[in-house]
């Protein structure tokens, strides 16, 4: 059994307990944050705490330490981590930018220490469907077209999220999970980036934003967050040349649609369309066309802290590959770039 000890026991921190307690091979032990009110939630879980991170270090029934820190501190606390000779585990976004990254997997290398990056929307239940669609024969034939989006209207949420130098805003927020999905799932080069960033709420950090990126094999993936949205479009919209898929949202609420082969093409009739009359925009006929249900898949808790122990042990390959990490970060870099400069990115692999 490998010990684990959080590092941050804010919200995401918290639910980390959950998320190792469903897998096997690894428990948490312990936590330790700067915060005396939450070191108290933490004694009240049963967990032993730390007075500082040097204190966690010094364990040494210590394996591993899982960092849920705010963004800015991710990349100090992971150095000095593995220079102690512990196992990391870092949440997402990993750090601001992707040199830190690299300062990170240096010293990672030269200690012989796994990192890994908790990309834990790998294993989200709507996106191991896309996922499906797009590397197996699907239902939708080639996929040619993807639009993933999550949408609230809440703005951005807490405190440090708000400000710049602690990787506050939305494109490493939720952009970072988004980014991940999309690269994970598609087998092949990034041709161009643009982007649109979103500062419609004040702040100094982008509160949502809109992206197209290319790829060198004809995909084109629009990526969207959103805190001013008070009604959301679906979660998953995506095009194949034998149907469409929406998924709407978490609930895997949505349908494929495609054209009933077993039927001869029925011309379409035309329609009124607000003041004029149209065929291009009339929806197929019943007849001519199939729905489908989203099949469901169960979420999975315990994917990433499995594969975790399983590295640790030496059993199998990390399924989060820092150098995946990397190419992410350099996304997200494009995404800025694209953004701030109102240009067309041509990504660099
Ligand atoms: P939070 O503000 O709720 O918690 C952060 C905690 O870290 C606080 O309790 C704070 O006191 C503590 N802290 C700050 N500096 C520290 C330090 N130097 N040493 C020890 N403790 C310190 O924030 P959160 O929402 O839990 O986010 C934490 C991290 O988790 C962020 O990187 C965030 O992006 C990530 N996160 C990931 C997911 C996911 O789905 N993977 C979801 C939410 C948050």
């Amino acid at each position: 059994m490998k010990n684990l000890v959080i590092v941050g026991f804010g919200g995401m921190g918290t639910y980390h307990v959950e998320l190792v307690s469903a897998a096997d091979g690894i428990t948490v032990t312990g936590a330790y944050d700067i915060s005396s009110e939450r070191m108290q939630v933490a004694t009240e879980k049963g967990l032993e705490t730390y007075q500082s991170f040097e204190a966690v270090l010094a364990d040494e029934k210590v394996d591993a330490i899982l960092i849920a820190t705010p963004n800015d501190s991710h990349k100090d606390l992971a150095i000095q981590a593995l220079e102690a000779g512990k196992n990391v585990v870092c949440e997402k976004p990993v750090t601001i930018t992707s040199a830190d990254l690299e300062a990170i997997l240096t010293v990672a290398k030269k200690e012989n220490q796994i990192f890994m990056v908790h990309q834990n929307r790998r294993w989200d239940a709507d996106f191991l469907i896309v996922r499906d669609m797009m590397q197996k024969e699907a239902k939708i034939g080639n996929v040619f077209h993807i639009e993933s989006r999550v949408q609230g209207a809440n703005g951005i949420p807490g405190d440090w999220r708000h400000l710049k130098a602690q990787g506050g805003g939305m494109v490493l927020d939720w952009g970072v999970h988004l980014l991940d999905q999309l690269l994970f799932m598609t087998d092949s080069r990034i041709k161009t980036v643009s982007a649109n960033l979103s500062y419609i709420l004040g702040n100094e950090v982008d509160d949502g934003f809109t992206s197209i990126i290319q790829f060198e094999n004809g995909l084109t993936a629009l990526m969207e967050v959103g805190t001013t949205n008070y009604v959301k479009l679906p979660r998953w919209y995506v095009k194949g040349t034998e149907g469409t898929a929406v998924i709407t949202d978490w609930d895997l609420s949505g349908e494929i649609v495609g054209p009933n082969r077993d039927v001869a093409k029925v011309e379409p009739k035309p329609i009124q369309a607000g003041q004029g009359l149209t065929k291009t925009m009339a929806p197929p006929s019943e007849e001519s066309t199939t729905h489908s249900p989203i099949k469901k898949i169960e979420p999975d808790m315990s994917g990433f802290y499995d594969n975790f122990a399983a590295v640790l042990n030496g059993e199998a390959e990390p399924i989060v590959k820092n150098e995946e990490v990397h190419r992410v970060l350099r996304l997200i870099e494009a995404i800025f770039e694209a953004g701030e400069q109102q240009k067309v990115v041509h990504f660099q692999e």
